[in-house]
């Protein structure tokens, strides 16, 4: 499918920037331009903050069974042009077809339950203390517009989270999507705008990160904010949104800790973990990226994630075959350069892969370190490309001092056949979501999102919904 021009979609209508400004969109995978987007400016952004605020006003008084009714068909609508949305998605962004097909398609399952879940939003009567006739109610209402700012690695699934549960709630909202990719995301509002979605109730917009995050922080009109992203940008959001006294949710940078036990199966080990490492090209928040492993499976262990590195297809991910394509943006090219020289500078051993592919396109190799120092960048900062270290351990209690050891607390996996091992990792890894002897498999039903330094809120689950309501108390008495 031809690549096309996105722009901007305001108060129902697609539109250029009012000044007529665009960015370029590279195909990660043969460096080229295939297309511009509109850059929004002060008088877009203006528009967008109108329309958001009249979006609300007509979209809280619809009913749960209304808003369900116009989500359950924008789904419907995603799943039967998944094909299309995923042919877009994999010429910005790299990733290998199917996997952008299956994105497409899981954005149908996340808004389909957030429609249902959107049915029970429940208040509740409290009795008074003295008087039995009059009322105490807790009700629970939408926040207002919201500002959702998201990034490329998963340009719908990382918007379709915030808007389904926005919506569902009754909020209206705002969009700034990635400029690296931005048809997808565009392809997903269309969803919603196809399905009878009220005139600007959502908009999407894009331009300078930091110049649209200011204004709209700023907005009186914009009751919460919302973003996915790095840890240092996120903090900077929630500082912006505290002067401002705004609800905040932030689902931010991980860097996985992965424990596998001297008791763990090491094929389901070696196949679930190294599945998820490159999926994506690595570019995943729940990647798994700091690799602790029993000193006696240690080796096994990393000869088996090496021999299945090796056997990855990188190439384009608009080409069947493709297992990884490439980095989204340069940037990830030379960071993983620089993760790779630092971690072998201080001693890391390399295993397979650790240079740049070609000379066309942001590919780089699998790799696969071990006996990664703890002072390499590589077990420090979130490297966010197909790069996975390796480190042995003697004591449990010694992996999960060196899982906690960061800042960050998004996910974590571990594999044991131990019930005791299994529980003791329960209680003390600190990380807002884990599993064991499984591969991740986030749905919408469960909480997504991360502790410490990975941001707060989460979403996934009923907790989502809460995040977009306020929570008020009403007293009524007889007069
Ligand atoms: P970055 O920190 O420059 O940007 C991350 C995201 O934040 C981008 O989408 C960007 O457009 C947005 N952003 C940046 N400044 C902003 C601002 N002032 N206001 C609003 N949005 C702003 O990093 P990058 O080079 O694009 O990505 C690399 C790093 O970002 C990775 O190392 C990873 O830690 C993190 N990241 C995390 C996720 C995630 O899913 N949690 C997704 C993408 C990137």
């Amino acid at each position: 499918m031809a690549y096309l021009d996105t722009q901007l979609f305001i108060n129902g209508q697609w539109q250029d920037a009012a000044d007529g400004r665009s960015i370029g969109v590279l195909n990660p995978a043969t460096g080229q331009e295939i297309g511009r987007v509109s850059h929004a400016g002060r008088a877009d952004l203006d528009r967008a903050l109108d329309a958001a605020q009249r979006g609300f006003e007509i979209w809280r008084d619809f009913t749960p069974a209304a808003r369900s009714k116009i989500m359950r068909k924008a789904a419907a609508l995603m799943r039967e042009r998944a094909g299309e949305i995923a042919a877009l998605l994999t010429q910005e962004q790299g990733k290998p077809l199917i996997e952008a097909k299956g994105e497409a398609m899981a954005a149908g399952d996340l808004i389909e339950w957030f429609a249902e879940e959107g049915f029970r939003v429940y208040g509740r009567l409290v009795p008074h203390r003295t008087t039995p006739s009059t009322r105490q109610m807790v009700i629970k209402d939408p926040v207002g517009p919201v500002a959702a700012f998201t990034p490329w690695n998963f340009p719908v699934n990382q918007i379709v989270r915030k808007i389904s549960a926005g919506l569902a709630a009754g909020c209206s909202m705002i969009v700034k999507a990635p400029e690296e990719t931005p048809a997808s995301p565009a392809a997903l509002i269309k969803a919603f705008q196809d399905a009878g979605l009220p005139d600007g109730v959502l908009n999407l917009v894009y331009g300078d990160p930091a110049e649209i995050s200011d204004y709209l922080i700023a907005s009186p009109i914009i009751r919460k904010i919302t973003f996915t992203g790095s840890t240092p940008v996120g903090k900077l959001l929630a500082g912006l949104a505290g002067k401002h006294m705004k609800r905040v949710s932030m689902e931010l940078g991980g860097h996985a800790p992965v424990i596998v036990c001297e008791d763990a199966d090491i094929a389901l080990a070696v196949k679930s973990v190294g599945g998820a490492k490159f999926r994506n090209a690595g570019q995943v928040c729940i990647s798994p990226t700091r690799f602790l492993v029993h000193d006696s499976v240690k080796q096994a262990f990393g000869e088996a994630l090496a021999d299945l590195a090796r056997g990855i297809k990188v190439g384009d991910g608009m080409a069947g075959d493709t297992q990884m394509g490439p980095l989204a943006n340069p940037r990830r090219l030379s960071a993983m350069a620089e993760f790779q020289q630092d971690a072998v500078a201080k001693g890391a051993k390399l295993l397979t892969g650790g240079s740049r592919i070609g000379e066309t396109g942001n590919f780089w190799q699998p790799t696969v370190l071990t006996d990664v120092p703890l002072d390499a960048r590589l077990f420090n900062d979130e490297p966010f490309g197909p790069v996975a270290g390796i480190r042995g351990f003697d004591k449990l209690d010694e992996a999960i001092a060196e899982a906690n050891r960061l800042s960050f607390g998004l996910a974590g996996y571990a594999f044991t056949r131990s019930l005791a091992n299994a529980d003791l990792l329960t209680r003390r890894v600190e990380v807002g979501m884990l599993w064991i002897n499984t591969p991740a498999a986030p749905s919408a039903e469960l909480p997504f999102g991360g502790i410490k330094d990975s941001g707060y809120g989460t979403e996934g689950g009923p907790e989502a919904l809460e995040a977009y309501l306020n929570t008020r108390a009403v007293v009524i008495a007889n007069a």
